[in-house]
């Protein structure tokens, strides 16, 4: 395992702010890591740069992908496909790379099921109040779909029994903080280091 780069995989509801949170942890370098860069079938948002912030592509080239099994997970939201190429993910962390998922709840229950050593990261609203106010504020949802997504983030906050650590978003600082607690950690928990001294005794 040493030789084995971290598979953080950050994820929650909707509205949640795992975007701004790792985009706030991609810009800062907070800790030494490659992101992995999804792929998606939706466009381009004002200012986001194709190989950078998704690999935008075809509905088409999207179907080849999966049925080439390149994808790692994929899922739809909000009528577009998202998913997250394999290769790279492994190839990272083969070199000894942390590699950085921000991906759906769907998608993190997928990776877990392949990928049981990562490190998942649940990351949480204040309250559902709070969250509310967020997807109001983004504009993008008229209210009903904004209910919607509460009701759904309801069932998806009860997901976090299945993650390793919940990180409230309270302000975006204190949740990379927290991630970054977190990384360090995981470095150097037992379970992690055990093999290196395990070899380490061995030679001696
Ligand atoms: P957005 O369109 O706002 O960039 O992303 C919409 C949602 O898709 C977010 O919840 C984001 O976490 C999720 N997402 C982004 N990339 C992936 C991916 O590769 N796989 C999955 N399952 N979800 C993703």
């Amino acid at each position: 395992m040493a030789d084995k780069g971290l598979l953080l995989v950050l994820s929650g509801p909707s509205g949640v702010g795992k975007g701004t949170v790792k985009s706030a942890i991609v810009e800062n370098k907070v800790f030494p890591f490659e992101y992995s860069v999804s792929m998606t079938t939706r466009k381009p948002r004002p200012g986001e740069v194709d190989g950078k912030d998704y690999f935008f592509v075809s509905e088409a080239r999207f179907q080849e992908a999966i049925k080439n099994g390149e994808l790692l997970e994929y899922n739809e939201y909000v009528g577009h496909h998202y998913g997250t190429p394999l290769a790279p993910v492994k190839e990272m962390l083969h070199e000894g790379k942390d590699v950085l998922l921000e991906i759906d709840v769907n998608g993190a229950q997928k990776v877990r099921e392949k990928m049981p050593d990562g490190v998942f990261i649940f990351l949480t609203p204040p309250d559902l109040y709070t969250l509310h106010l967020r997807l109001e504020r983004r504009g993008t949802e008229p209210e009903a779909v904004i209910r919607g997504r509460i009701k759904q983030a309801r069932n998806e906050i009860l997901e976090m029994a299945d993650y390793d650590y919940a990180v409230v978003n309270d302000t975006v600082a204190n949740a990379v903080d927290h991630i970054k607690a977190i990384v360090d950690a995981e470095h150097v928990s037992v379970k992690r280091v055990i093999d290196d001294y395990r070899k380490m005794v061995k030679e001696d």
